[in-house]
C-alpha cells in the first residue's frame, strides 16, 4: 500500500504492470455528448450503477435475432443451444462468481420480484417467531418489498421488521450491533436479511458472521447482493447462506434491467418449500405435457415462474465469459488495489486542504467492494460538477454524496490520479 505515489508517471506505471489491463478493450468507454468517439473518453465511475456494455454485448443479442427472424418459434428447441435451455448456459459462471454450486443458482426475472419470492420461501412466521430483521437504510426497493411482504402476509411492518442503524455520529454499521441485535430478539426472529454490500455507504457486512450467528439459533439467512455481485467474493455454499438475490446490470455489466439472479442454498433443495410458482419452474422434461399439480425442477432452477428474456440472458451470458476469463480473485486483487489508491489520492487531498471530504465507506479493504462513498459538506455539488466537467462521471447523492466506482475491469489507475488532478484544482481555487 505504501508505494503509491501521486503522479502520472507512477499511474501510468501501474496500468501497464496489470494483468488485467487488456480487459478494458472489451468494454464501450462513453464519450462526452457531442465528442468524437476518437476523442477522450469519459472517466466512468458508475459500474455500481449501471456497468459499461462489452463489447460482445451487441454479437450475442445479434444471434439470438438471428435465430428468432430465421427459425421463430423453433428457436426455443433447435439448433446447438435451444434457448428452452438458456438459464443453464449462465450457471456454472454464475455460480462461480457467486461461490456456489451451479444448481444453487439460476438467472431470472428482477431483483425485487426476486426478493419477494424468496421471502415467500424464507418468511415463514410461527405465533412467537414472526419478526425479520434488518439494516435501517438499506435500498428503498428492498424496504419497500419487505414492508409490503409482510403487510401482504398479514403482519404489521412497524411490528416485524427489526431494523438495526448506524450508532449516533457514525455512518456505517458495527457487527457487533447486528450480532446483538439477533441475540436480542432471537426468540421472535422468522429471517435475517439484508443486503450484503450497502448500496450508499458502500460497507461489506461480515456475511459469514452474520449467517452463523443466526443459524445458531435456527433463523434463516439471506442477502441482497446487488452491489457486492461481481464485485466483492462471497462464497454463499461454503457461508451456509440460506438464499440471496442479485441484479446483472450493476458490477455484472449485463445491460438495463439485465436479469437478476438467484441462490437457494444445497440444503433447501429437497425441502418442497413453499413457492410462488409458475411452468417455468415445473419439470422440464413434463413441462410441455401441461398437466395439473406443481411438480418443481431440482435446485434453484425451481424457483422459476416466467418464461425467462432470452435476449438479456444473451447478454448476460456474454459478460459472464469475461468474468471467467478474468477470474474473481484477480479482480478483487486489482480491485482492492485500485480502490485503495483512490483512498491515497483523497488523503493527499484532505491533508493538503484541511480535510474537505470524508470517506463514508470503511477503510479497512475487507469492509468494502471498489466503491468509496464521499460525504463533501460544503460546495458538495459544485465538486460533483467540476468532476463532470472534466468527464469524471461518478454519481450524485443528495444532500451531499459523490460515490466512485473505480472497477477493476475497465478502470485504470491513471483515470483514479485524474481524479484526484481535478479535485486538487478545484480546492486550489477556493
Ligand atoms: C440496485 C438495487 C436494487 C434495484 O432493484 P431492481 O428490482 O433491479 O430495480 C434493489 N436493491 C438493491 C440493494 C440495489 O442495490
Amino acid at each position: 500500500m505504501s508505494d503509491y505515489q501521486n503522479t502520472l508517471q507512477y499511474a501510468q506505471q501501474q496500468d501497464q504492470a496489470d494483468p488485467l489491463r487488456p480487459f478494458r478493450d472489451r468494454f464501450l468507454i462513453p464519450h462526452k455528448a457531442g465528442q468524437p468517439q476518437e476523442g477522450l473518453p469519459l472517466t466512468y465511475l458508475c459500474g455500481n450503477s449501471l456497468g459499461l456494455q462489452p463489447v460482445a454485448a451487441r454479437e450475442a443479442l445479434s444471434r439470438e435475432l438471428d435465430i428468432w427472424q430465421n427459425h421463430g418459434v423453433e428457436g426455443w428447441f433447435e439448433g446447438e443451444e435451444p434457448w428452452l435451455y438458456y438459464h443453464r448456459y449462465c450457471k456454472e459462471p454464475l455460480a462461480r462468481v457467486v461461490g456456489a454450486l451451479p444448481s444453487e443458482v439460476c438467472p431470472m426475472n428482477n431483483l425485487t420480484v426476486n426478493l419477494h419470492l424468496m421471502l415467500t420461501s424464507f418468511y415463514r412466521p410461527t405465533a412467537e417467531r414472526f419478526k425479520v430483521l434488518t439494516i435501517a437504510s438499506d435500498f428503498p426497493s428492498d424496504q419497500y418489498a419487505l414492508e409490503t411482504h409482510v403487510r401482504a402476509r398479514g403482519y404489521d411492518p412497524d411490528e416485524v421488521l427489526v431494523e438495526v442503524r448506524p450508532r449516533a455520529g457514525e455512518y456505517t454499521l458495527r457487527m457487533e450491533d447486528i450480532l446483538q441485535a439477533i441475540d436480542a430478539h432471537a426468540d421472535s426472529l422468522a429471517l435475517v436479511v439484508m443486503s450484503g454490500l450497502h448500496y450508499y455507504t458502500g460497507q461489506v457486512l461480515d456475511m459469514p458472521a452474520i449467517t452463523q450467528h443466526a443459524h445458531q439459533y435456527d433463523i434463516p439467512v439471506g442477502f441482497d447482493l446487488a452491489h457486492a455481485v461481481g464485485n466483492y467474493p462471497v462464497q454463499l455454499h461454503d457461508w451456509q447462506v440460506d438464499f440471496a438475490v442479485w441484479c446483472s446490470y450493476k458490477y455484472l455489466n449485463s445491460g438495463p434491467g439485465g436479469a437478476s439472479g438467484i441462490f437457494v442454498h444445497e440444503k433447501h433443495h429437497q425441502a418442497h418449500l413453499p413457492r410462488l410458482a409458475g411452468w417455468w419452474g415445473y419439470q422440464e422434461e413434463r413441462r410441455f405435457e401441461m398437466t395439473k399439480g406443481f411438480v418443481p425442477m431440482a435446485g434453484a432452477d425451481g424457483w422459476q415462474v416466467s418464461t425467462p428474456t432470452i435476449l438479456s440472458l444473451a447478454v448476460h451470458r456474454a459478460s459472464l465469459a469475461i468474468f471467467e476469463e478474468a477470474g474473481m480473485k484477480e479482480l478483487r486483487a486489482k480491485s482492492e488495489r485500485v480502490t485503495g489508491y483512490l483512498v491515497y489520492i483523497l488523503r493527499e487531498i484532505n491533508h493538503t486542504y484541511g480535510n474537505p471530504v470524508t470517506i463514508m465507506t470503511p477503510a479497512n479493504a475487507n469492509e468494502r467492494g471498489c466503491q468509496l462513498s464521499l460525504l463533501v459538506e460544503e460546495r458538495g455539488k459544485a465538486l460533483f460538477d467540476e468532476l463532470v466537467r472534466n468527464g469524471i462521471i461518478g454519481d450524485w447523492r443528495e444532500p451531499n454524496c459523490i460515490r466512485l466506482a473505480p472497477t477493476p475491469l475497465y478502470n485504470t489507475f491513471e483515470e483514479v490520479w485524474r481524479v484526484g488532478q481535478v479535485l486538487d484544482h478545484f480546492y486550489s481555487q477556493i
